[in-house]
């Protein structure tokens, strides 16, 4: 291996760098990032950013010492795999590899049409969350399409500011797309609670410049928009290289991370990675993926052998409450729910049979890192000891 060119710097960008130097590698890196800024973090966007606590999220990397070749503002266009190597082509030039990381992300989806109204927002780099915070001031309308993960934190962020909020989704209750209804339906009060509107099964006609139109007929008035329907893998530029994608896009990885390529990995929210663990492939567009895949990347670049099969894990910070994830429920046939107490906190279990396989804690981080355990280890779990919220998650392993 001569030189390594990674291809994205985002947080999966940098890991791989970090990883491949914590490792001893001493050979050139090339790290290449579309964005004109130096690497930073994504979760505070949407809470320490949007809430005026900061406005930077660069990480705190020492450049001189970690001696790579910076190309900030560059976007790869193309790959061109070779014999033991390739060439990603760039508008400023190509620049050749003998090993490629591709770690370019995912890009946030809009509404059809919606690129061209004035006001509209989406969010997902630190200049959309800078756009966005200037926006919340006290008694604006801001009208925020999705209730997903980033649609909450956004209604959080707008609310706190003093804008008069409302939050349009589809589907019949928060966070449908990745909870069960059942589950979902216990985040619904919080929307009041903060004084945010919260209109379920309720879909977009059209947005016009300052107004939101559903199709009942309803027009909200918007200062402004926000659409947090999801994100796709940042990946057209792969057109035609031979680098195996799946239907959304996501670059197909093995458990080393090699894409169908040779000599051409992938890393973070820009792939599906195969997972023996859960018989499947996952993809996982999480900050912890984008932590450890490019860890485990780097020590096989280096020589190792070991698979990449995580339990995946997140968390999001919503009003006022951390909710935190591990596991993968799709696995679990069984929902047992743990709570809430009388302070309203509560646990969510997925099981397979006697085993956890999941675990969604509300502002129970005790719950989280013991449950993370059995997760890990598969252990067989007593359910009805589960259920009992004054029973430790650690004491109901059988
Ligand atoms: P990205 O962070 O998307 O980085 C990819 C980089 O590649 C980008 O800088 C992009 O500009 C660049 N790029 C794209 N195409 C090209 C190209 N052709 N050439 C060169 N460069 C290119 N996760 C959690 O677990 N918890 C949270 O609370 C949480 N909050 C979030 C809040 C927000 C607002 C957002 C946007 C994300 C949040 N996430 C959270 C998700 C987490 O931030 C992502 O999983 C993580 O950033 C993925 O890192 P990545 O490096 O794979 O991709």
């Amino acid at each position: 291996m001569e030189n390594v060119l990674v291809a994205g710097a985002g947080m999966a960008g940098l890991q791989t760098v970090l990883g491949l130097r914590d490792l001893g590698y001493t050979g050139p890196i090339t790290l290449l990032g579309a964005e004109e800024h130096r690497p930073y973090d994504r979760p505070p966007l949407s809470k320490e950013v949007l809430a005026g606590k900061t406005d930077d999220t660069s990480f705190d990397v020492d450049w001189a010492a970690l001696d790579v070749s910076l190309l900030l503002g560059r976007t790869a266009t193309a790959l061109r795999p070779g014999d033991g190597g390739g060439r990603v082509e760039t508008a400023e030039g190509e620049i050749a590899f003998d090993r490629l990381v591709i770690a370019t992300g995912a890009r946030a989806i809009g509404l059809p049409g919606a690129g061209d109204v004035h006001g509209v927002h989406v969010l997902r780099t630190i200049d959309d969350a800078r756009a966005l915070r200037t926006e919340l001031v006290p008694g604006a309308h801001v009208v925020i399409v999705g209730a997903g993960w980033i649609g909450a934190e956004v209604a959080t962020a707008a609310a706190a500011a003093g804008c008069r909020t409302t939050v349009v989704e589809a589907l019949d209750a928060p966070l449908a797309g990745a909870l069960p209804a059942e589950v979902g339906a216990r985040f619904t009060p919080w929307y009041a609670e903060a004084g945010v509107e919260l209109l379920l099964g309720a879909r977009v006609d059209r947005l016009e410049p300052g107004a939101v139109h559903l199709t009942d007929g309803t027009r909200l008035p918007a200062d402004a928009i926000v659409v947090g329907i999801g994100v796709r893998p940042d990946t057209a530029w792969l057109a035609g290289s031979g680098v195996g994608l799946d239907e959304r896009g996501a670059v197909i990885v093995d458990s080393r991370l090699r894409t169908s390529v040779p000599g051409v990995y992938a890393v973070g929210d820009c792939t599906v990675f195969a997972s023996a663990r859960y018989g499947t492939r996952l993809h996982v567009e999480h900050w912890d993926n984008a932590l450890r895949a490019p860890r485990a990347l780097a020590a096989h670049l280096l020589g190792g052998d070991e698979a990449y099969d995580p339990v995946p894990y997140f968390w999001s910070e919503q009003f006022g409450r951390m909710v935190q994830y591990v596991g993968h429920h799709p696995a679990g046939d069984e929902l047992v729910l743990r709570g809430p107490g009388p302070d309203g906190k509560w646990t969510a279990g997925w099981f397979a049979g006697d085993t956890l396989v999941a675990l969604l804690a509300v502002a129970r981080p005790r719950d989280l890192a013991q449950g993370r355990r059995l997760v890990q280890a598969g252990t067989a779990v007593d359910k009805a000891g589960f259920a009992d919220i004054d029973v430790p998650v650690k004491d109901t392993a059988r």
